[in-house]
């Protein structure tokens, strides 16, 4: 397809995707995506965000890894 952002042509990739589902984030491998060869936009089809969802929703999730994340604000600049 081509990006909406910079009309650059768009591969299919398996990416990484970060999602957040109910306030909870995760890290999803594998994810099927067009990606932008120009400006990397990505796109997802909405089957895929779909199967996302239920993959979320089931009771045991096929979870590889565990990691602690840091939420890190960043510091006032100072008026030049
Ligand atoms: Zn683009």
């Amino acid at each position: 397809m081509i990006c909406e952002f910079c009309g650059g042509k768009t591969i299919k990739k398996k990416v990484r995707k970060v999602h957040w589902l109910r306030r909870q984030l995760f890290i999803i491998d594998d994810v099927e995506a067009e990606v932008c060869q120009e400006c990397g936009e990505r796109y997802y089809h909405a089957t895929t965000l779909d199967a996302i969802d239920r993959m979320l929703a089931a009771d045991s999730l096929p979870v590889k890894q565990q990691l602690q994340v840091q939420v890190v604000g960043m510091p006032a600049s100072n008026p030049a």
